[in-house]
């Protein structure tokens, strides 16, 4: 299975998306989010984030790039790069160490990284649909359709 969609029909239906994908990763694992500002990348990543034990906040690192979160079973990297000025910067702060066998990255404006970021095993975009969101689910690997295989919503 290369590809999945899920109408998610309010704010709780995209953390739930979050929750049950962040339950089923059993490897280093890279997501890419697309959509408009609003799409709900963030109500996602925070869904994810909290599923693997974080209790506090979950902000878009829209000014440091990324936070890091160090949890029980993984080491998960949000990347937000819409203020991303130019792909180089990703150099400077050192990209590749990021991307290690115990991390997850959750990747928020992949586009503005273009050349520079490892592949995604997923690629998920979020669009508007009237008050709701669709998002539309693509495994680019074998692990990704692994991923969308065993990923189902109540
Ligand atoms: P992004 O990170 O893509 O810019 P955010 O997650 O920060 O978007 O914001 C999404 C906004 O839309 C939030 O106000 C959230 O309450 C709302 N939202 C998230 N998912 C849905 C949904 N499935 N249906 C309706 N509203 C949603
Ligand atoms: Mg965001």
């Amino acid at each position: 299975m290369s590809t999945k969609q899920f109408t998610l029909k309010d704010e709780q239906a995209t953390i739930q998306m979050g929750n049950a994908l962040a339950g089923i990763c059993s490897q280093q694992t890279t997501i890419y989010l697309h959509g408009d500002l609003g799409a709900g990348k963030t109500t996602f990543s925070r869904g994810f984030i909290r599923a693997l034990g974080h209790d506090g906040n979950v902000k878009s690192p829209t000014y440091t790039l990324v936070e890091p979160y160090q949890l029980a079973d993984w080491q998960v990297y949000h990347f937000d790069l819409y203020r991303l000025a130019d792909p180089e910067e990703l150099e400077y702060m050192g990209i590749r160490d990021y991307f290690t066998d115990d991390a997850i990255c959750l990747v928020e404006w992949p586009e503005k990284g273009q050349g520079l970021l490892p592949q995604a095993d997923l690629d998920i975009e979020l669009r508007y649909d009237d008050q709701q969101r669709v998002a539309l689910l693509m495994a680019n690997n074998d692990y990704g359709r692994v991923l969308l295989s065993q990923l189902e919503l109540c």
